[in-house]
């Protein structure tokens, strides 16, 4: 009989500054689907769900589907969230009967309003059902924040290794395939984690540029050849987390019987300190970046700028105006601004129909107090479902649903208005309202990184704002920390 091996995913990136409780209704609105509807959702795309279905695929493993269930990154992940999604793969792993092994999606930056380490608790969970003997295998984005239990509770841990993130179904495929090893008894895998006194690091694993998070990879893969070791992940961590055991891990995972284990994870977590201060970026105030936009922004090749202190995929309101407020008064041409998280907005486009000339008072009601509303007077150019699939490198494939969505023009600036905060990092985030990105000249979006995937071929430049108007700021000597570990770089003198 074909070996039985449960896939799960219960994703989440929580903000433990944002004030928006993660619901399960913020999973329906991102993506929950259960048993064979998983493969409907997410067979071909580029996600570890798909991987994994590809190993089963491959290996001749019969696929017992639970959950995948993903909700953009807010705050803690309510009760009755957490308990209905790993309360499901309980329940499917009850219903199934024995499975041989378990491949499981987590983020890794999961905050749940009952354990500061969501992912612990899921893993002990199902560790309280099969027993330590059932092979589990992990896989991580690489904005993770990591627990020793976690790394305890898992056969096998496995870090995606690109940002923007375009490695998911490999990452999948890596994890799943020494699973398969595990299973035959060809390696009998153990993970090693270690972290040191840091808030953030590695560049925040930017790898579109030479620098930290390409050479620390680099040094993982000459470790892993020279020690033999089986993986070698490098985590940049979740700074915008207030629990204790917040900031960049790495990962080895080796046969038990390799010595080597611990020491490339010590030369991996020394290289993670000696580079701490390094960047390839340098945020820039919403003025310096739209005084250099209005020089080299042209059609065909746009100027492009992120908000990136106000980024929705790091738990950011997707609401704040401070770029937005720049570019309407700034009297800026030509250019398109996408996406901006405003329900009210949108039905009052949607109630005054296309063509309509009405004042809106747009974005900053979520948390008035990182800049308020800007009143704008313009056209309503149209009205949306907000319902469009993803098309660029990264999680390509996937349906998104930005919810009713308008599109609002004032002066030179059409603003995409949507009734779900969402990451723009696809130009479909664009095209889908009718906007074709490569017609204007500057464009704008509610990103940190992950945007360069599908903009950097079409952008004559890309820069990032941070004016500190979002909970997603690098500005992290600003934010209340009460909870973590201290000293801490670089909040302390270390
Ligand atoms: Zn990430």
């Amino acid at each position: 009989m074909a070996p039985r091996v449960l896939i799960a995913g219960f994703k989440h990136e929580t903000n433990t500054f944002s004030k928006l409780p993660t619901t399960l209704e913020s999973y329906q609105a991102r993506g929950l689907s259960r048993g064979e509807d998983m493969r409907t959702a997410l067979a071909g795309t580029n996600t570890e769900i798909a991987g994994f279905l590809d190993a089963c695929a491959r290996h001749g493993w019969e696929p017992v589907l639970a959950i995948a269930a993903d909700a953009t990154p807010s705050g803690r992940v309510t009760r009755e969230a957490f308990d209905e999604i790993s309360g499901h793969i309980l329940k499917t792993i009850d219903q199934a009967g024995p499975v041989d092994a378990i491949l499981l999606q987590l983020h890794g930056a999961m905050v749940a309003e009952d354990h500061d380490d969501g992912e612990s608790a899921v893993l002990n969970l199902i560790r309280e059902k099969v027993g330590r003997d059932i092979p589990i295998g992990v896989t991580h984005d690489l904005h993770a924040n990591v627990t020793d239990l976690t790394a305890e509770l898992s056969d096998v841990l496995v870090s995606y290794r690109t940002y923007p993130h375009i490695d998911q179904f490999d990452t999948a495929t890596k994890c799943a395939d020494l699973i398969a090893r595990k299973m035959s008894g060809e390696i009998n895998p153990k993970v090693t984690l270690l972290r040191g006194p840091q808030l953030d690091g590695v560049d925040h694993g930017r790898t579109t540029a030479p620098g930290p998070m390409r050479d620390i990879l680099k040094l993982a893969d000459d470790l892993t050849s020279e020690h033999g070791l089986l993986s070698a992940s490098v985590n940049a961590g979740f700074p915008w987390a207030d629990v204790d055991y917040v900031g960049p891990t790495v990962i080895v995972v080796a046969d038990r019987e390799n010595s080597n284990a611990m020491a490339a994870a010590e030369a991996l977590r020394e290289e993670l300190w000696r580079t701490r201060e390094t960047l390839t970026i340098q945020p820039m105030t919403a003025e310096a970046a739209l005084a250099k936009a209005r020089k080299k922004g042209k059609v065909g090749e746009p100027f492009v700028i992120a908000d990136f202190a106000d980024n929705p995929g790091g738990g950011g309101y997707g609401d704040s105006t401070g770029l937005l407020r720049a570019m309407i008064t700034g009297g800026i041409e030509n250019a398109a601004f996408s996406a901006l998280y405003d329900p009210e907005s949108v039905e009052a486009c949607a109630s005054a129909g296309a063509g309509a000339e009405i004042e809106l008072q747009l974005g900053g009601k979520v948390e008035p107090s990182l800049g308020g509303p800007v009143a704008a007077s313009g056209t309503v150019i149209g009205v949306y479902d907000g319902k469009f699939k993803l098309e660029g490198p990264m999680a390509t494939g996937v349906a998104i649903n930005i919810g009713p969505a308008a599109v609002f023009k004032s002066g030179g600036v059409e603003v995409v208005l949507a009734s779900r905060r969402a990451q723009n990092y696809d130009r479909q985030f664009f095209k889908a309202v009718g906007i074709e990105p490569t017609e204007r000249a500057i464009l704008a979006v509610k990103s940190a990184q992950h945007f360069r995937a599908d903009y950097a071929p079409i952008a004559s430049e890309i820069v990032v704002v941070d004016d500190g108007d979002g909970i997603t700021s690098h500005n992290f000597k600003s934010l209340n920390y009460q909870h973590i570990r201290r000293p801490i770089w670089p909040l302390d003198d270390i």
